[in-house]
């Protein structure tokens, strides 16, 4: 492959070294604990998404920096409690999506999660057909997609996603895992879009002042 004979770059600033660099990794911020969407007992995330977290994010949807999971699956499960759960899966995203990218990078993040917290990762849901959530406005993303749910009969669940913005992805995920015998249901997300209101704007504040430090993250 030819990305093994160039230098690393970061997959965010793209200067030289690990991915993200040490800089980039100093501008994450922690993501705001804001109460679990409904239908799930709990749901964590790990990065703000704005600023180097957004850039971040991109690197690994849109530009295939794979390699920004080896910083990130680490802090990212130990948001997750593994002795509530039984099985990791993920909130696929749309068929032509994958198809486009050719991978599925919510699949990605609950395979390294899981293989963390030593459980079995397998693939739980489908989405129905329908249009992607990114582009999309605040209101016409509310309903969120629908999916089906294999039997899932006396477990608990941990559904990964990368962002999560009103968290009707994870409560339509949850809803159906539900139907189909799951007794509880976690979330963990990548990255959560900041609250909208005056808290939100200071933090944005400090992420663009580069406070340092802000996540400990390993790597
Ligand atoms: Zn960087």
């Amino acid at each position: 492959m030819l990305s093994l004979l160039l230098p690393p770059t970061c997959g965010v600033c793209r200067s030289p070294g690990s991915s993200p660099c040490a800089r980039c990794a100093s501008e994450l911020v922690p993501a705001a604990e804001t109460p679990a969407p409904a239908g799930l007992e709990s749901c964590r995330a790990l990065i703000a998404y704005e600023g180097t977290g957004r850039l971040l994010v991109t690197a690994l949807k849109y530009r295939n920096h794979r390699e920004v999971l080896d910083h990130i699956a680490g802090p990212l499960a130990m948001l997750a409690d593994p002795s509530a759960v039984d099985v990791v899966t993920w909130a696929p995203t749309t068929g032509s999506r994958r198809r486009d990218r050719g991978f599925d990078q919510a699949r990605l993040l609950a395979e390294e999660v899981a293989q963390a917290l030593r459980r079995p990762c397998r693939r739980l849901l489908d989405r129905l057909p329908g249009p992607p959530q990114t582009g999309k406005g605040v209101l016409e993303r509310i309903g969120g997609p629908s999916f089906t749910a294999r039997s899932v009969v006396g477990l608990r669940v941990l559904v990964v996603d990368d962002v999560m913005t009103t968290g009707s992805t994870l409560s339509r995920a949850a809803a159906a895992l539900r139907r189909e015998g799951a007794t509880a249901i976690h979330g963990l997300a990548l990255a959560r879009t900041p609250r909208t209101g005056p808290a939100a704007v200071e933090r944005a504040g400090r992420a663009r002042q580069g406070r340092p430090g802000a996540l400990k993250c390993g790597g």
